[in-house]
């Protein structure tokens, strides 16, 4: 595996319950420097979950009205004296106004809550930076993941956990049975030297979702084009129409199927790629290269980018008889009929295609939505191995196909109508059928059974080439063991 999240290290959850060799932290005194946002509400979490606070401030007299009467507010140096635990609640750039309380602080344990503007902003982290400062305190890097807003509203509405580290065991588990009594879940990320990972943390932006939002981007970009160029710009050039309010609604709603569906064959194109990979090397436990590797990790975004592409284009779609110039279009057509004296208008053949084509389009839709609830952690968590893997491999392959018999009944026979191909493009839709198609053709060939044999037994650890030991049972039940070739 490449870097990603399998490079971290396995954090560790601490079980206070039953420990006895900790006292219970409620009702301990706890300090706060500083009186700003998170200093209040992180104030009032710790009085609600019933620890005494004292609150140090440059300016008690102005501040103490902001803080629940139950706290109390004091100059820095009065609040430090009366507790062990502080809660650092001031920014980096101030820290070096704070060692005028150097003595006072000695021996007791610094919490630094802060954040930075910009990812690995300074050389060494901010709890590394304070620790240097106060070399006598024990520095523990926590709870700068959770907001103000999470800390005033409780554990409950927001983001549960806290990261901790710290050099100090004592004193990280101090932090986190303070944590667990406020509501959180601590996890200790271990020693001081992950205070970095930790700071970055609230400053990422989305960075599972950065290479599926482009992927989703670029294809919607050149997709557009494409369609723009077929029927806005050639009839424009072609038959001087001014086509130019088709733009809006009518590109978009033919752009955004084709990246849905180019999106959800490209969450299963990889797992072809890796099993054409395994076959060809005969063996399981050879890497896959980083761009297969990323992108295996990136398939629950993928498909969710592909159900909000779908979902857009259903709610499009159901808009379009809304528009002035359907209505327009539909009267003209009306109008023309009447003038030409045709009674009958009804084809059935367009009446099937477009019957069978709006249910399979529901049922993919459908589909989708199962794929998208079920890939939130909450309700993934809630179903055992099997049925995550039915519902995301065996019913996400299903919308696979069904999609691609939604894809075939809109487009029907225009790949054979030459009118079709404005400027010698061919229709979109047979564009957007090569991937899908091909991950269909290569799903059938792996069900085949001599490949699925094959396939399953390098999955179940057999190597091309390697001798392994082999159990079988014999003919009375009983097991035998002993030397083959795999190859066999
Ligand atoms: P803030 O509202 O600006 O408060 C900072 C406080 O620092 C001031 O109220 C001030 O209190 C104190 N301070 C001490 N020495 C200072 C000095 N020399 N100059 C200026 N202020 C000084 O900031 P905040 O939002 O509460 O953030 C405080 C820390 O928590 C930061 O490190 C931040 O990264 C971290 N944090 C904040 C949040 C959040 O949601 N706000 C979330 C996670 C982490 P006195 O005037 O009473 O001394």
């Amino acid at each position: 595996m490449s870097g990603g999240d399998m490079a971290k290290p396995l954090l560790g959850h601490w079980s206070m319950e039953g420990d006895p060799s900790i006292t219970p932290a409620a009702g301990r005194t706890i300090g706060v420097l500083g009186s700003g946002d998170f200093a209040r509400s992180l104030a009032i979490r710790l009085v609600c979950s019933g620890f005494k606070v004292v609150v140090g401030s440059r300016n008690p007299k102005r501040k103490a009205g902001l803080f629940p009467s139950a706290a109390e507010v004091t100059f820095q140096a009065e609040a430090v004296k009366k507790t062990d635990v502080i809660f650092v609640a001031v920014f980096r750039e101030h820290y070096s106004t704070l060692c005028d309380l150097a003595d006072v602080l000695a021996g007791k344990i610094l919490v630094d809550v802060s954040n930075n503007t910009e990812i690995n902003h300074h050389k060494e982290s901010n709890a590394e930076y304070l620790a240097s400062l106060f070399p006598a305190c024990t520095v523990v890097k926590g709870f700068n993941v959770v907001s103000a807003w999470t800390l005033q509203s409780g554990a409950r509405d927001g983001n549960k956990q806290v990261l901790i580290c710290s050099n100090n065991q004592e004193a990280k588990r101090t932090v986190a049975e303070i944590a667990q009594v406020m509501g959180f879940t601590p996890v200790d990320m271990g020693c001081m030297s992950s205070a970095c990972e930790i700071e970055n943390i609230p400053l990422r932006l989305l960075p599972a979702w950065k290479i599926p939002i482009f992927l989703a981007l670029g294809l919607f970009l050149c997709f557009f084009t494409y369609n723009l160029v077929r029927q806005v710009i050639h009839p424009y050039i072609r038959e001087q129409k001014n086509k130019f309010y088709k733009i809006p609604v009518e590109v978009v709603n033919t752009t955004l199927p084709c990246v849905a569906y180019v999106m959800l064959s490209l969450v299963y194109l990889p797992g072809v790629l890796a099993a054409c990979s395994q076959l060809y090397y005969g063996t399981k436990y050879r890497r896959f290269p980083d761009w297969l590797d990323q992108w295996l990790q990136h398939r629950k975004q993928i498909g969710l980018l592909s159900f909000f592409c779908a979902a857009l284009h259903a709610v499009y779609s159901l808009c379009l008889p809304m528009r002035r110039s359907h209505r327009y279009q539909l009267i003209e057509t009306a109008v023309k009929q009447a003038v030409e004296k045709k009674m009958n208008i009804w084809v059935e053949e367009e009446v099937w295609r477009m019957e069978i084509y709006i249910s399979v389009g529901i049922i993919a839709l459908g589909l989708l939505s199962l794929l998208a609830i079920t890939s939130l952690p909450s309700i993934a968590n809630s179903l055992n191995w099997r049925e995550f893997s039915f519902i995301q491999s065996t019913l996400g392959f299903i919308a696979l196909v069904i999609s691609t018999l939604h894809t075939l009944t809109y487009g029907w026979s225009r790949a054979f109508d030459e009118n079709q191909y404005k400027f010698y493009l061919p229709p979109t839709y047979t564009l957007t059928l090569l991937v899908p198609c091909t991950v269909i053709l290569a799903k059938v060939v792996f069900n085949l059974p001599c490949i699925q044999q094959r396939l399953l037994r390098i999955r179940r650890g057999w190597e091309k080439g390697r001798y392994v030991k082999f159990v079988l049972p014999s003919a009375t039940g009983e097991y035998s063991s002993g030397e083959t070739s795999s190859n066999v």
